[in-house]
C-alpha cells in the first residue's frame, strides 16, 4: 500500500478548542490517516507513494451533515429506474464536492439507503452513510401529505404509518433488525411549507413513547422533527435523543424554559435548526430559527449541523455551507460550528473514533482550504481538495491536487 504525504499543511482541529495546528505533514494510507509528523523534520518518504505540498492550505476533518433526505425526491419504481439511481449519484458527487463526507439520512428508502451504506463504508464513491430509514408518524401525518403528495410507492416506502403502539413496537423491532443506525419520528401538527400551510394528524403521545421505548431497547436513537415549543416538550418529555428543526414557529421566551435548557443539557440532546431548509422553505420564520438556536446555543445546549438537503432549493453538500454561514450570522462562533460539523457530530452519530477528527488511525475523510475556515465559515467554500478514505474525490481545476475518479463503481454498488 503506497501512502499520499500532504506536505506542510496547517490543520484545523475537528475537536476545535485547540485551534489550527501548523507545519504538519498528514502521512495517508489504505484509506486511514497513519501519522502526523512535523514537517520541520521532513521525514522521507522510501518506496511508493506521493508527496503533495500544501503549504498555505489548512485541512479539516471532511464534513457530517447530520439531516439529509439521500432518496429524495425519488420516484415510483424506484428500483427499475435509472434516473433514480442516477439521481442518488448526484447526490453523492454534490456531498463529496463540497467537502461532505458523510451524511446522516433522516427519512428515505430503507433498502436502498442500507445497501449505499454498505457500499460507501471506506470506499471512496459515495459519502460515509448513517441510516435511520423510514419516517414514523401518523396516519396522513408529515410528510405523507405534502412531500409525498400522490407518490404512493414513495409513500410506502418510506414511511410508516402508526395508529397503535403495539404496531410502533413491531415496526421499530423491524427495522432495528434490518440494521438501521437511528429511529426518525415526525411529531408535530404544524406544517410550515408557505403554500399547505396546514394542520397535519400528529402521532398520539402513548405511541411516540412506545417507540422511543422500544427503539432503545435496542440501542437505538431517536431524533423527532419538530417544529414548535410543545413538540420539543413532548419529544423531550418521552426521551428523544435529538431535536431536528427544533422550535419554529414560537417565539424565543417558548424556547428557553428552564427546565426545558437542562433537559436539553444533561442529556446532551443535540439540536439541529436546519437553518437552510427554513431559508428556502418557510423564510418568514427564518429570523425566529436563528435566534432561538443562538439563545439554545448560548444557554450552553449542543447545537448540530444539518441542512435538510433532498428539500426543494437545499443542495447536497452546499446546503450544509450555507448552514454553516447562517448558524455564523445567528451568532454562534465559527469553532463550534466546524465542530457542529465534525469531530461533535461523529459523536452524535457514534462514530467519534472513526470519523470527524485528524489523528492517527481516523479514515482520512479531509477538506483542503485555501483560506481559514475558523476566521469565518464562509471559508469553507474555499476548497483545494477533498478526500474521501485516502482517495482525491475533488478537486479546484489547476490544483496540485488530481482527482481520482470516484463514481465508476456506483452503478453496481447501487443496484
Ligand atoms: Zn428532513
Amino acid at each position: 500500500m503506497s501512502y499520499t504525504i500532504l506536505r506542510d499543511v496547517c490543520l484545523v482541529e475537528g475537536a476545535s478548542q485547540e485551534g489550527i495546528r501548523k507545519g504538519c505533514d498528514l502521512w495517508l494510507r489504505g484509506g486511514s490517516i497513519e501519522a502526523i509528523t512535523d514537517s520541520r523534520a521532513r521525514l522521507p518518504l522510501r518506496g511508493e507513494g506521493e508527496e503533495i505540498p500544501c503549504s498555505g492550505l489548512y485541512c479539516l476533518p471532511g464534513l457530517i451533515d447530520m439531516h439529509t433526505h439521500v432518496t429524495s425526491p425519488g420516484e415510483e419504481r424506484i428500483e427499475e429506474s435509472d434516473d433514480f439511481r442516477r439521481l442518488l449519484a448526484e447526490h453523492g458527487r454534490q456531498a463529496l464536492g463540497a467537502g461532505v463526507t458523510t451524511l446522516r439520512d433522516l427519512g428515505g428508502w430503507p433498502e436502498v439507503l442500507l445497501r449505499l451504506r454498505a457500499g460507501a463504508a471506506r470506499s471512496p464513491f459515495f459519502p460515509n452513510l448513517v441510516v435511520a430509514g423510514p419516517f414514523l408518524t401518523a396516519p396522513g401525518g408529515h410528510p405523507t401529505i405534502g412531500l409525498f403528495h400522490g407518490l404512493s410507492a414513495l409513500r410506502r416506502a418510506a414511511t410508516r404509518e402508526l395508529s397503535e403502539p403495539e404496531q410502533a413496537r413491531a415496526v421499530v423491532d423491524q427495522l432495528a433488525a434490518s440494521g438501521v443506525d437511528f429511529i426518525k419520528v415526525v411529531s408535530t401538527a404544524c406544517l410550515i411549507v408557505p403554500q399547505e400551510e396546514a394542520q397535519v394528524p400528529k402521532l398520539r403521545p402513548e405511541i411516540f413513547a412506545a417507540i422511543v421505548a422500544a427503539a432503545h431497547a435496542h440501542g437505538l436513537k431517536v431524533v423527532a422533527h419538530t417544529m414548535t415549543a410543545a413538540d420539543v416538550r413532548e419529544a423531550v418529555r418521552v426521551g428523544c435523543d435529538g431535536i431536528e428543526h427544533g422550535i419554529v414557529c414560537d417565539a424565543v421566551e417558548a424556547a428557553c424554559e428552564p427546565e426545558l435548557l437542562d433537559q436539553l443539557r444533561e442529556r446532551q440532546i443535540c439540536y439541529v435548526p436546519t437553518l437552510a431548509a427554513i431559508e428556502q422553505l418557510a423564510p418568514r420564520f427564518l429570523e425566529q430559527a436563528m435566534q432561538n438556536a443562538r439563545r439554545l446555543a448560548e444557554q450552553g445546549v449542543l447545537i448540530g449541523v444539518g441542512s435538510d438537503a433532498g428539500n426543494p432549493g437545499v443542495p447536497f453538500g452546499a446546503g450544509l455551507l450555507r448552514e454553516c454561514e447562517l448558524l455564523f450570522a445567528a451568532g454562534i462562533p465559527p469553532a463550534q460550528i466546524i465542530a457542529g460539523a465534525t469531530s461533535c457530530a461523529a459523536e452524535q452519530l457514534g462514530r467519534g473514533g472513526q470519523l470527524g477528527r485528524l489523528s492517527p488511525g481516523y479514515q482520512a475523510d479531509l477538506v483542503l482550504l485555501r483560506a481559514n475556515p475558523l476566521e469565518h465559515p464562509g471559508h469553507l467554500r474555499q476548497i483545494e481538495a477533498v478526500f474521501k478514505a485516502g482517495c482525491c474525490v475533488a478537486a479546484r481545476p489547476a490544483s496540485v491536487f488530481r482527482r481520482q475518479h470516484p463514481s465508476a463503481s456506483f452503478q453496481e454498488s447501487v443496484s
